[in-house]
């Protein structure tokens, strides 16, 4: 039986970027002590107090149907933080809860573009987005962005890319890079989207995680409100990632289409699940800032260790848990030159290529190993570059 070439095509026919990840897996499965620096994920489990509140809420009897929209109560939550934050109004009606970011960013792209649809996206891009895009049956157009720009976009390079496509999907404070947008650039990305009433995908996941600079989200732009849906997500901020609690922030006739979307697709989030995120978001910002601070800590420490050496450079580390390095003076690519550490000294990064073209000749860097192995590795990595660029 043939599968739709819709799911057929969701990689794109390319590889899906995991190789040197898939690698080091099975390194680990095979007994071998790898240092793993590759995926998103805390080296702290959600705190007690959020599972014990999880815990009560099933308990009272939370285990049934939720709402599909999300609780009132979380929706509420929600719309007061997204308010607080931003200085836009923002209701209960302006909100979708979703079973984490990802399932947003499909949703978002389901509810602004038709089959066949041109979704624009920024390279170097989080792995799944091409995919997602793929899996609304659009077709992904990319943009890249340029190392000597930081990475930073800019508007005009968007525009020449604008004709024609219905969204853009853009990432602040951004994975892979570590790059917060500034707000020129954020208002540069509006202008191109009035100019060609392109709907905004801003996906805000790591909105409190912010090192250098202000998270400013493009919905606070002028006339900005009626054409951005934003994602959010506890995954990141409150160190949630499994239980998959995200959102969507958009117009309250999109959230509505949203809805019977999601009453055909996810039936909602876990009433339980809810019921601890609410709880989370009350403890406020101290605590969000306690879940970054391990991420805060470790870039300093990179930012040290890298001071001492010139042989590779790091991206401005402006915000998330990630390292952007430079390793194009070892004249290896990103790719060749993960395998070779992942061979050589069993650590495990991923290569920029995995995130696009933009990221040629560059490492991504996971920040979530405790403190002094993570200065270790740091400190092997640099050596081993050191060796490689020298031939
Ligand atoms: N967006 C970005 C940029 C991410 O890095 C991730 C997770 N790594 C997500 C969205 C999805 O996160 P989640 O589904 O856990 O909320």
């Amino acid at each position: 039986m043939q599968v739709s070439q819709r799911i057929g095509g969701i990689l794109g026919g390319g590889s899906d970027g995991w190789d040197v990840f898939n690698r080091a897996r099975d390194m680990i499965g095979d007994g071998v002590a790898v240092t793993e620096l590759t995926i998103g994920e805390h080296d702290i489990r959600t705190a007690a107090p959020i599972l014990q509140d999880m815990h009560r809420a099933a308990m009272a009897g939370h285990t049934g149907y939720a709402a599909v929209p999300g609780t009132n109560a979380l929706r509420d939550t929600v719309a007061k933080r997204v308010q607080d934050r931003t200085g836009v109004k923002t209701t209960r009606d302006n909100v979708l809860i979703t079973p984490g970011g990802q399932s947003a960013l499909y949703a978002a792209h389901m509810v602004t573009c038709d089959a066949g649809d041109t979704a624009l996206y920024l390279d170097p891009f989080y792995a799944t987005y091409p995919g997602t895009i793929r899996g609304v049956s659009c077709t992904p157009r990319r943009i890249a962005t340029r190392a000597e720009d930081a990475f930073q976009p800019r508007a005009a390079d968007i525009a020449a890319a604008a004709e024609g496509a219905k969204s853009l999907l853009i990432n602040s404070p951004n994975n892979p890079t570590g790059v917060v947008y500034s707000r020129a650039t954020l208002e540069g990305i509006a202008q191109v989207c009035t100019d060609h009433d392109l709907w905004l995908i801003s996906d805000e996941v790591y909105d409190t995680q912010v090192w250098e600079g202000e998270h400013i989200s493009p919905r606070a732009l002028p006339g900005m409100a009626e054409r951005a849906l934003v994602v959010g997500s506890m995954s990141k901020s409150h160190a949630m990632t499994g239980s998959r609690c995200g959102w969507i922030i958009g117009p309250e006739d999109v959230i509505g289409d949203l809805i019977n979307l999601a009453t055909h697709t996810t039936y909602g989030v876990p009433g339980f699940i809810q019921d601890a995120s609410v709880y989370a978001l009350e403890q406020g910002t101290a605590f969000e800032e306690e879940i970054a601070d391990p991420f805060r800590r470790r870039r300093a420490i990179a930012q040290r260790v890298l001071a001492g050496q010139n042989t590779v450079s790091l991206v401005p580390s402006q915000g998330a848990m990630y390292l952007m390095l430079d390793l194009r003076s070892t004249g290896m690519s990103g790719e060749e030159f993960a395998n070779a550490l992942l061979d050589a000294h069993q650590i495990a990064t991923m290569p920029g290529e995995s995130f696009g073209e933009a990221a040629a000749g560059h490492l991504r860097v996971a920040m979530t190993i405790e403190d002094d192995a993570f200065e270790a590795a740091l400190k092997t990595l640099c050596a081993f570059a050191q060796t490689c660029a020298q031939g």
